[in-house]
């Protein structure tokens, strides 16, 4: 058992201060039980917290960190940034650079707008969507999450999975009226809501690599369907990569699907662990916008020249290590030993390039309603017993799983033979 009395002492102070002595739900470690860990530093890939006890972490700050903790170009870049000012309120070059870089590798996005969260990129992408159309209803999928507005908070997945709310309190019915909800992989609740009332619906936002209620493969033909049934009825389909984005590749699910959404919104990866978000696609629907159009979104802080730089660096960062060849090597060989080290209980290991999913549980779940909870809770009563043995996993069965460049195959190898061992004990 590792010493925690220091982390226990925090939490103490915590939970006097700061409601649930957490700063976001998940973090309180309440569906995996015991005290959360206050970590001190990162470096690579191991986590230490205050006690001095050293993780290998594989949530990477629940996926920006793909470069893993302080790697030596990033943090050169943003100590220089630093230096240079915190905030100007102002344009500056780097925000340009890094649209620049986005819109050259991610082909359906010709113009982006920064935010300071992939909460703040899916609401403003939606308001573009609802402005341009002229509509109000859009159409959501159980299990997909897109961050806390509250016309989104309806069958959003992990976090609110985690504490079995469907919903969260405080968001008027009034307010998700305009939402509708479909199972994932269902074409046919999709239909129907078209055929009903099709030249109202402003746009489908999904999750095109469903990473929020484990890990839920779509069907291409499934994604494929989307893209023509909005195009009939000329509503826009949003593409949610604040996971995906910049994580399975540069052109993220939209490159691997081979289909253009008409908006897209980025987060986690492209702010490299700083608070940026994104949301961009097609200039004409852009245009919309403030100041060119009469859809308004602002923000004091949006594209942060310290964020941007943190953002830049570890997108070029990507390209100079080939980042996305090397992890899906890695991802690859974590797949194949979690594989060994289960074999012979009830297990899928749902994996798209370096995010992966201990799907615990005979056949992998294709919708959220199909994830089975006695696999949850496996997950969720090995997890204190991983902790204890050096292994930071995300502290809910329903949330994926990290890998990043600076992770070895000899490291991921160990860390599959805590996670075999304890979830088989
Ligand atoms: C994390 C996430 C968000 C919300 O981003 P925040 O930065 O936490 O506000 C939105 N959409 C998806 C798909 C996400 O995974």
């Amino acid at each position: 058992m590792a010493d925690c009395d220091g982390s226990k002492r925090w939490f103490e102070r915590a939970v006097n201060v700061v409601p649930g002595g957490v700063s976001s739900p998940v973090r309180a470690f309440h569906a995996v039980g015991g005290d959360p860990v206050f970590m001190e530093r990162g470096e690579g890939v191991h986590l230490y917290d205050v006690d001095g006890n050293r993780y290998l972490d594989l949530c990477s700050s629940w996926g920006p960190l793909i470069l893993g903790h302080c790697h030596p170009d990033v943090v050169a870049a943003v100590n220089d940034a630093v230096s240079h000012g915190m905030s100007f309120g102002t344009a500056t070059p780097t925000e340009v650079e890094l649209a620049e870089m986005i819109t050259e590798k991610v082909k359906p996005l010709e113009t982006v707008r920064f935010v300071s969260s992939g909460t703040e990129a899916v609401m403003s992408a939606v308001r573009v969507a609802r402005g341009y159309t002229k509509r109000d209803k859009i159409i959501k999928f159980d299990g997909c999450y897109h961050g806390h507005a509250d016309h989104l908070l309806v069958k959003a997945g992990s976090g609110l999975a985690t504490f079995g709310t469907p919903s969260s309190s405080g968001v008027p019915d009034d307010f998700t009226k305009h939402t509708l909800i479909a199972e994932l992989d269902d074409e046919e609740t999709v239909q129907k809501y078209f055929d009903k009332c099709g030249d109202d619906i402003a746009a489908v936002l999904m999750e095109p690599i469903p990473a929020n209620s484990g890990l839920l493969i779509q069907r291409p033909e499934f994604l494929r369907f989307l893209r023509a049934i909005t195009l009939k009825y000329e509503s826009l389909l949003i593409f949610d990569e604040v996971i995906s984005g910049f994580r399975v590749g540069w052109g993220g699910a939209t490159e691997m699907y081979e289909i253009e959404p008409d908006l897209m919104t980025f987060g986690k990866v492209i702010g490299g662990g700083m608070p940026v978000g994104a949301f961009g696609g097609k200039r004409e629907i852009m245009d919309v916008l403030a100041p060119n159009g009469p859809v308004y979104q602002a923000g004091t802080l949006s594209a942060n020249p310290v964020a941007m730089t943190a953002g830049l660096a570890t997108l070029r960062t990507i390209e100079s290590e080939d980042a996305f060849v090397k992890l899906e090597k890695l991802g690859s060989a974590f797949e194949a030993r979690l594989n060994e080290e289960l074999a012979g209980t009830p297990v899928n290991i749902v994996r798209v390039g370096s995010i992966v999913w201990l799907a615990l549980q005979q056949n992998a779940p294709i919708r959220a309603s199909q994830i089975e909870k006695a696999g949850i809770e496996r997950y969720n009563s090995a997890h204190r017993a991983i902790l204890d043995a050096g292994v930071y996993l995300p502290p809910s069965g329903y949330e994926v799983m990290f890998v990043g460049t600076a992770h070895s195959e000899e490291q991921l190898s160990k860390a599959a033979e805590v996670i075999g061992t304890k979830l088989k004990m």
